[in-house]
C-alpha cells in the first residue's frame, strides 16, 4: 500500500513525480471503496489529523523542505488538499449508492410472478342512474351544476321561499349541525334536504338564460326502511328564460320520462304544492310493469309518481333579482326527482337499503 515517501530530490520534476504517484494511489484506493465501512477507513487514512496522508505530506514534504524549495513544495501541497477532499466526498456518494443498490437488489420484484387479481368494480346503480338522468337533460342543452352538501338555512329554506315559521319546513325533517345556536337562524348550517339550494347558487352566479341539472346527495331525518333512507339522491332541474311556460315544462318532462323509461310511457300532471314553485305539480308516468292495467308496484293505479315540479315562484326570483332575474321579465320552471327511486324502478330493486349496504353480492350484479 502507498505510503508518503521522504524526499531527497527537491527539483520541480521530482516534486511533480511525487505528486503524481500520490494522486494515482488516491485514485486507485478511492475506486475500491464499496461500502460505508470501507469509505470510513479510506477517509481516515487520507484525512486523519494524526498520521493521515495529508498530515504526512505536510510533515515529510513541506516541513522537511530546504528553505529554497519551500515555495514550490508549499504550492503543490496546497493544491493536493482539495483534491483529496473531493476524492473522499465522491467515494462517499458512490458507497452510499452501492448501499442503495444492494437494498434495491434485495427488494427486486419478479415481474414474471403471477399478479394479484383484483376484481373489477362496477358503477354503482345510483351513480349510473344519476349519470343517465343528467345525460337525458344534457342532450336537451342543459349543463350540470353541483353545490355543497352542508348548507346554510338561508340557501336551503329562506331563499327558496320557506319563511322561518313556514309549515313546509316540518315536512323535511332537517338534520342541523350541532353548536349553531349562537348564530342567526339564516346562517345555521344543516345537511341539505334537497338539491334546490344549488338553484339559488346557480342564479347568483349566472345571469339568465339558465338551463341546468343538479345531481347530488341529500339528507333527511327519516328512519331507514324498505323505501326510506336518511341519505339519498336527487336530480334537480332549473330552466329560466324569457317566455318559458308551463307547456315547456310538460314537454320537457314528458320527453325525459320517455327517454328514461321507454317511448311508450305517458305522463300525468296533478296539482301539488311546493313553496318555491307556483303553480306546482306532481308528475306520474304510466306503470312500466303493467302498462297501466294495475299491479303491485303501482298499487293497482296504473301510475307511478316520480317527481315534483312547477313554475319558479316569483318570490324566489326576488332573491336574485339584481342578477337579472326580474320576475316581470323572466320565467322558468324547476323539477326534482329521487335518483334512488328511479334506480329501484329501472333495476327492479325492492329495498332502498340494498343500495347503501355495500354488499358485493348485490352490487356485482350491475357489473
Ligand atoms: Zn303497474
Amino acid at each position: 500500500m502507498y505510503s508518503v515517501p521522504k524526499l531527497a530530490d527537491w527539483s520541480a520534476a521530482a516534486l511533480d513525480a511525487a505528486v503524481r504517484e500520490l494522486l494515482s494511489a488516491l485514485e486507485s484506493e478511492a475506486a475500491q471503496v464499496a461500502s460505508e465501512a470501507e469509505w470510513r477507513m479510506f477517509r481516515d487514512r487520507w484525512l486523519a489529523r494524526k498520521n493521515g496522508m495529508l498530515t504526512q505530506v505536510n510533515d515529510l514534504w513541506l516541513k522537511a523542505a530546504p528553505a529554497e524549495a519551500k515555495r514550490e513544495v508549499g504550492r503543490r501541497v496546497n493544491e493536493l488538499k482539495p483534491l483529496v477532499e473531493q476524492a473522499v466526498e465522491a467515494a462517499q456518494a458512490r458507497a452510499h449508492g452501492a448501499g442503495a443498490k444492494s437494498r434495491l437488489d434485495a427488494e427486486r420484484v419478479d415481474v414474471t410472478l403471477p399478479g394479484v387479481q383484483r376484481p373489477l368494480g362496477a358503477e354503482h346503480p345510483v351513480i349510473r342512474t344519476m349519470n343517465e338522468i343528467c345525460g337525458v337533460f344534457r342532450a336537451m342543452g342543459y349543463s350540470v351544476a353541483e353545490g355543497p352538501e352542508i348548507e346554510s338555512d338561508y340557501y336551503n329554506f329562506e331563499a327558496l321561499n320557506f319563511p322561518a315559521e313556514h309549515p313546509a319546513r316540518d315536512t323535511q325533517d332537517t338534520i342541523f349541525l350541532a353548536g349553531q345556536e349562537a348564530k342567526p337562524a339564516r346562517e345555521r348550517l344543516l345537511l341539505r334536504t334537497h338539491t334546490s339550494p344549488v338553484q339559488i347558487r346557480t342564479m347568483q352566479r349566472q345571469k339568465p338564460p339558465v338551463r341546468v341539472v343538479i345531481p347530488g346527495k341529500i339528507h333527511r331525518h327519516d328512519a331507514p326502511d324498505a323505501s326510506h333512507s336518511p341519505m339519498f339522491h336527487q336530480v334537480e332541474g332549473l330552466a329560466v328564460d324569457t317566455g318559458i311556460t308551463f307547456s315547456d315544462l310538460k314537454g320537457t318532462l314528458d320527453h325525459a320520462m320517455k327517454a328514461l323509461f321507454g317511448s311508450s310511457v305517458k305522463t300525468r300532471f296533478q296539482p301539488s304544492f311546493f313553496p318555491f314553485t307556483e303553480p306546482s305539480a306532481e308528475v306520474a308516468f304510466s306503470c312500466i310493469f303493467c302498462g297501466g292495467k294495475g299491479c303491485r308496484t303501482c298499487k293497482q293505479s296504473g301510475w307511478i309518481e316520480l317527481l315534483g315540479c312547477g313554475m319558479v315562484d316569483p318570490n324566489v326570483f326576488e332573491f336574485v333579482r339584481e342578477n337579472g332575474y326580474d320576475p316581470a321579465k323572466v320565467s322558468g320552471f324547476a323539477f326534482g326527482m329521487g335518483v334512488d327511486r328511479v334506480a329501484m324502478l329501472k333495476y327492479g330493486i325492492d329495498d332502498i337499503q340494498l343500495l347503501f349496504q355495500g354488499d358485493v353480492r348485490f352490487l356485482e350484479q350491475f357489473g
